[in-house]
């Protein structure tokens, strides 16, 4: 032999090194052996033919694993044409994935089914190539059971590292291994009893003589599923008798025998020995049991004979499969089309071959096989960890469960495997694709499947609900914390979401499941047996896709006529109606979506608006909270917290910008510009469910008395101690948080977790709203002082309960026991401790939780100076506009202060009174609207709470606008045009009397959610304004302040509210003591006389008269070419309490003539030419001058008004057209004479009031003396001055 070159002597140098290293000699039995390192390089020469492989080098498991992160193959003999050809061919499933790239590396090593692990030897039946550096786990299609232990050259193999690149991948071996040593000689065949017939033995009682030595052998006709139930890892074979379709199972237990199943293959005939016969013990079934040392052999003819098979089993075989194509599949999925959903029928067993295109989750056992069928292997638990089955590998099916339609959702047709199924990879994929392990672990979508026993369609919808949850949150909390299964101590937010609901769809089984009865039951029984259509029960998409489907539902079927009574549309001009039809909105509930639509968020403050909002990874939805029983919602411990809400309100305000002419375009959406919405979701904290709480932060929450109430008390379960309140702001503040920095947080926690904090009681007194201010926020106002956008901020006064305390740790801070310390400081001590807060920049996320008469501790973290909270200062205005004098002390709260909400000053217990005591001198108080709307009120800023009864946009007064407005103009997002304001009409109760409007500029509304009809409000700090016609009113102004009270009614019909029942009815007379607060009634009255009638078309731009078409006004000359019609009258009226002018207007018009529809409609195209014409009381034909004498209409009307048809009896709802400035002094009565039906009376009257006409309706007779009758009976303090008179 010649020398070997340098080269070659490198190579050597180097091969020696490398088996010194990683195949050291093992213990033999004579002593330990030298290294194998001629035996590594004759197998090496001999696989290249002669030479050794010098463009090759050795490569260590542990190189393996460590240094290559890439997908990898390497194929010791192969010429390059050779894997360029294997390579293509792997590409033809999926030519958009690049092939294995090829590297040139020699693997050795031992093939093995134990891996060490915490110096335990682990069998789980698995197989493993290892070497003196480590250990990888490895698939081959064909395995050998002598094989293990030896060593091996690997000619052919790919390695696949995880996706996750910190975890090692494994092998996939392509060729059959080569010995490296040459196999010892084969002993002569090992002397083997003769199999017995197997049949006889399970179906009959009697017990074996020998129970260990039976040997049995056949065809293997079905291959279990390895399994691992209670820490015990097992698989069923099934061997079919030679002579008859008599299949008997084998259970295969030893953890030396879990290897088998790697070389057992179906149709090869085998003789197993060493077996005894065992009954299970649930099921009764009579099996054949390995024992220890049990063989697996194969088949060899001449030792047996044939074997007698007991007609008791003749009848049973397997079920008959057959084995489809995907095409096949596809056209039995047309054909399923058909089948109604929900209807029940057994499913199609049968089997298949195809190629993985796609991994659909593999957590869930999910793949995509040829594009078109879904491999479900969930059932089968997955124990090899889906290793080989990457897109690009072929599986053959046996025996597995198609399944048409499962979810009605779900896109693919189905294969289930179940225990009874086989499933056995062909080839592996060729592709370079890493590896996607499922959890070996706690893998809740198993647990789930096999906990709750679930069928196929409530398992995919477990997939797809646990799916969505995992990807909206898991960058919040971490996919870890998330799916923790109950398994751990304490289940994760995934298990609290989705196990009531399965509850729900799966009543508690009665019967757990039998896996055995599954696997050996003679007529199969298997939880995907039947296939059924699901129809979702409920839904949890992502919060994008909740405000696509509220706006979706929010336009489906929407007209702008809808918004307007076409009575009352028919007479506006362009502007009112279009400014009527620019704000609607509409409310969702759960059940306004199909399936019924579930909220799940982390609940977080927006600093940028200041408002609560639940969010996901998707998108952010404002949110509104409230109390059931009033209080204001203040729980600052939820912050942070994963909230689910399945009772909830879904708002979608609608903005329109239309420029409709005239109501008859309302069906014509061209004139429809622009439509946008904003989307937000208001519910009770009582309905909240708390799936994930913020840790470190709940157990404080709990504590306070309020927070009682909180559903999910997982009662001190939480352990982590590693979250202070500055751990939880950091991460809330994150905008885009993940689970990265969230370890970070807590790691820098960990060694700080000793350090002190400084906390401080106090009660808020006054809160004032957001305001935008010149103030600087510290960091920026160094380098632009000019030109500095506006900040918002808020105040609010406090008063200080208690001295300042010092906490070793901030999760130490404080308790309800301090407060009744606090009562010793005594009344003095507290009152003189008050103090203005200024909550800018990032502290402005109290906002929502800070309330009045709230009791709440600031805590300081890493801080010892117990004056922080005397630190007061100016507030950070540039100098220049600093009024020292005027100017306030304030507290500037820092970003890094936490708020903690203890409880409200109505809870405090006697103990705690004292507190109680400081109230007296607060300024701020609630008034009720009676005070407000009172003469006798004074101060100019109010606060009150009401419902609200209508809202109304109307244009905004010009002199409203402030400085401040304008600043706020700039904001940008404001969906209402600025110059519009919001009338809200607020009421004590809805029907009581006593309205006050507040005025709420557009640029205001923009943050204040929850402002709809049926709510519930508390107002602050209004400014109580009066108008010119004496009417009280309040303006929102921008030191006010809102806070919801109660959400409007849930089954609150969509769109405007209605108005409920008929107004009381009254008499006029006694109107006057109640004149302040009487926002409608309704009497029974008599039509005395028309006083003037008006009937004109104006222009709807400019409200000129419109006539012949066209509109009258010249300089400038408008071009309007629509004209509404408009009507009104002045009438008086009579109940024999006294008489009253009513105003009526367009409609109403009609109605006190007593003109239907029609005649109505007529009148007023007679109209259309003249302009206008109008009457007036009392005028003889020909003196009004205004109209043409001869006018054949004004005859017509004023003829009309003069009939004694008119003078009749109506009910007429009302409400005052203008209230007293003052109490009326009661003006001397007089007395009148008044007819009502046959009979004339004298009465005292006071003096005539002026009413608004809202409503008329025609008295029958009958009616009119029944309603005569109960007026009088009902009211028994009407002042009858005298009798009713007859005058015969
Ligand atoms: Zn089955
Ligand atoms: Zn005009």
């Amino acid at each position: 032999m010649a020398e070997p070159s340098a080269v070659e002597q490198c190579w050597l140098q180097a091969a020696r090194d490398f088996i010194r290293r990683a195949l050291p000699g093992r213990e033999g039995p004579g002593g330990p052996e030298p290294p194998p390192l001629d035996a590594v390089l004759r197998c090496l020469r001999s696989a290249g033919g002669g030479d050794l492989p010098l463009a090759y080098s050795f490569i260590s498991i542990s190189d393996l694993q460590h240094r290559q992160c890439m997908p990898c193959c390497s194929h010791l003999t192969w010429s390059t044409n050779e894997f360029k050809e294997w390579a293509h061919q792997g590409q033809g499933a999926l030519p958009m994935q690049s092939a294995l790239p090829r590297t040139y590396l020699i693997l050795v090593g031992y093939l093995t089914d134990r891996r060490q692990e915490n110096k335990e030897k682990l069998v789980d039946g698995c197989l493993y190539v290892k070497d003196n550096t480590g250990i990888i786990p490895c698939e081959l299609l064909h395995f050998e059971f002598e094989w293990l232990e030896s060593l091996f050259l690997f000619p052919s193999w790919s390695y696949i590292p995880q996706i996750d690149q910190r975890a090692a991948g494994y092998l996939e071996i392509l060729v059959d291994p080569v010995p490296v040593n040459p196999p010892e000689e084969v002993p002569a065949s090992i002397p083997v009893p003769y199999p017995v017939s197997a049949e006889p033995l399970l179906t009959s009682r009697i017990p074996c003589k020998d129970r260990s030595k039976l040997t049995v052998a056949g065809e293997l006709a079905r291959l279990g599923p390895l399994l691992c139930i209670s820490h015990k890892t097992f698989f069923f074979l099934f061997l079919k008798c030679f002579t008859s379709a008599v299949l008997f199972p084998v259970l295969v237990q030893k953890p030396n025998q879990l290897a088998w199943h790697h070389t057992l293959q179906l149709g090869h005939r085998y003789t197993i020995t060493g077996l005894s016969v065992s009954s299970l013990k649930k099921s009764g079934h009579r099996v054949f049991v390995t024992g220890v040392s049990s063989c697996l052999l194969p088949y060899c003819a001449e030792q047996v004979r044939e074997q007698p098979v007991d007609s008791a089993w003749q009848g049973e075989s397997t079920p008959s499969s057959s084995l489809e194509t995907a095409e096949q599949l596809s056209g039995s999925l047309e054909l399923g089309v058909e089948e109604r959903p929900g209807s029940t029928k057994e499913s199609k067993i049968i089997s298949y071959v195809g190629t993985v295109t796609k991994i659909l989750n593999v957590q869930a056992g999910l793949f995509l096989l040829d594009d078109k069928v879904c491999l479900c292997l969930a059932y089968q638990q997955l124990l090899n960890s889906a290793r080989g089955l990457r897109p690009g590998a072929c599986v053959e099916l046996i025996d597995v469960h198609l399944l048409q339609k499962p979810l009605v959702s779900f896109p693919f047709v189905v294969l289930g495997a179940c225990l009874s199924s086989t499933v056995v990879l062909k080839s592996f994929s060729r592709l370079s694709i890493l590896y996607q392990p499922p959890t070996s672990s706690g893998n809740l979508y198993l647990q789930l499947l096999f906990r709750h026993n679930l069928g196929m369609p409530l398992y995919l919808w477990l997939v797809s609900l646990l799916e969505t949850f995992e990807e909206r949150f898991s960058c919040f909390f971490g996919r870890r914390t998330l799916l923790l299964s109950s398994t751990h101590r304490n289940p994760g937010a995934a298990e609290k979401f989705l196990v009531p609901l399965l509850q729900a769809v799966v009543p508690d089984r009665e019967e757990a499941r039998d896996i055995y009865n599954e696997i050996l039951a003679k007529i199969h029984q298997c939880p995907l047996q039947k296939c059924v259509t699901l129809k979702p029960l409920c839904q949890a998409p992502s919060l994008s896709a909740v405000c696509r489907m509220a706006e979706q539902k929010s336009w489906e079927g929407f007209s702008p006529s809808q918004l307007l009574s076409p009575l009352e549309a028919q007479h506006m001009g362009t502007q009112e109606l279009n400014r009527r039809l620019a704000w609607s909105y509409c409310t969702l509930s759960a059940g306004s979506f199909q399936p019924q639509l579930i909220l799940l968020g982390v609940l977080r403050v927006s600093s940028r608006s200041s408002s609560l909002q639940l969010q996901d990874k998707t998108s952010t939805l404002p949110c509104v909270i409230s109390h059931k029983d009033g209080s204001p919602f203040a729980h600052t411990a939820l912050l942070g917290s994963l909230l689910q809400v399945e009772n909830y309100q879904l708002v979608v305000e609608r903005f329109l910008q239309t420029d409709f002419p005239s109501w008859e375009q309302l069906a014509n959406l061209e004139y429809v510009r622009d439509k946008k919405i904003s989307v937000y979701v208001q519910f009770y904290f009582e309905d909240v469910q708390v799936l994930h709480a913020a840790e470190g932060q709940i157990r404080k929450g709990l504590r306070s008395r309020n927070s009682s109430s909180l559903r999910k008390n997982d009662g001190g379960s939480l352990t982590s101690d590693l979250e202070t309140p500055e751990a939880k702001m950091l991460k809330l503040e994150d905008p885009k948080p993940d689970t990265q920095s969230a370890e970070d947080c807590q790691k820098g926690q960990s060694s700080t977790t000793r350090t002190s904090c400084v906390s401080r009681l106090f009660l808020v007194t006054q809160k004032e709203g957001l305001m935008l201010g010149n103030y600087q926020l510290p960091r920026e106002g160094d380098r632009e002082r000019e030109g500095q956008e506006l900040q918002r901020s808020f105040q609010a006064t406090v008063l200080w309960l208690g001295r300042p305390r010092l906490w070793s740790h901030s999760r130490e801070t404080g308790n309800p026991l301090e407060l009744e310390e606090t009562s010793c400081d005594g009344e003095e001590g507290v009152t003189r401790h008050e103090a203005l807060l200024l909550f800018m920049g990032k502290s402005l996320r109290w906002f929502p939780f800070l309330h009045l008469e709230g009791l709440y501790r600031f805590i300081v973290p890493h801080c010892s100076d117990l004056e922080v909270f005397d630190k007061l200062c100016f507030p950070p205005v540039p100098a220049k506009f600093l009024n020292m004098s005027s100017c306030p002390l304030c507290l500037p709260i820092q970003d890094t202060w936490h708020l903690q909400h203890e409880t409200w000053i109505s809870c405090l217990t006697e103990h705690q009174l004292a507190v109680r005591s400081v109230l007296r001198g607060m300024d701020q108080r609630i008034s009720s609207i009676p005070e407000v709307l009172s003469n006798s009120f004074t101060g100019s800023l109010v606060s009150f709470s009401g419902e609200i009864v209508e809202r109304t946009l109307c244009a905004s007064p010009k002199n409203e606008k402030t400085s401040v407005t304008l600043g706020l103009q700039k904001q940008k997002g404001s969906l209402l045009a600025s110059d519009h304001s919001v009338k809200l009409s607020i009421s004590v109760a809805p029907g009581s009397p006593g309205v006050v409007d507040i005025y709420i500029a557009a640029t205001y509304l923009q943050h204040l959610w929850g402002l709809l009809p049926g709510a519930k409000i508390l107002f602050q700090n209004l400014e109580r304004k009066i108008s010119r016609f004496h009417n009280v009113y309040c303006t929102y102004i921008a030191s006010s302040c809102v806070s919801i009270i109660s959400l409007p009614a849930f089954h609150l019909p969509s769109g405007p509210a209605e108005e409920g029942s008929s107004p009381r009815l009254v008499f006029l007379s006694n109107l006057l003591p109640h004149l302040q607060h009487l926002p409608q009634a309704r009497i029974l009255c008599h039509l005395s006389c028309v006083l003037t009638l008006s009937l004109q078309w104006v222009c709807s731009l400019c409200s000129s008269i419109f006539k012949e078409g066209r509109c009258t006004r010249d300089n400038p000359r408008c071009p309007s070419h629509t004209g509404v019609r408009q009507a009104s009258a002045r009438v008086l009226v009579e109940d024999g309490t006294g008489e009253a002018f009513v105003l009526c207007r367009n409609q109403h018009v009609a109605a006190m003539l007593g003109l239907s529809l029609l005649e109505w409609e007529a009148l007023q195209n007679c109209v259309q030419s003249r302009g206008r014409v109008s009457i007036q009381h009392g005028e003889a034909t020909g003196t009004g001058c205004v109209e043409e004498p001869e006018d054949l209409i004004a005859c017509y009307l004023r003829s009309l008004c003069r009939s004694p048809l008119i003078c009749r009896p109506i009910l007429l709802d009302f409400s005052l057209d203008r209230k007293p400035s003052k109490i009326l002094q009661p003006a001397p009565l007089q007395l009148r004479n008044f007819r009502c039906g046959e009979v004339d009376f004298v009465s005292q009257v006071g003096p005539r009031l002026s009413l608004l006409c809202l409503n008329v309706e025609e008295v029958e007779q009958d009616a009119l003396s029944y309603l005569n009758s109960e007026r009088i009976r009902t009211s028994a303090h009407c002042r009858w001055e005298h009798g009713p008179v007859s005058t015969g």
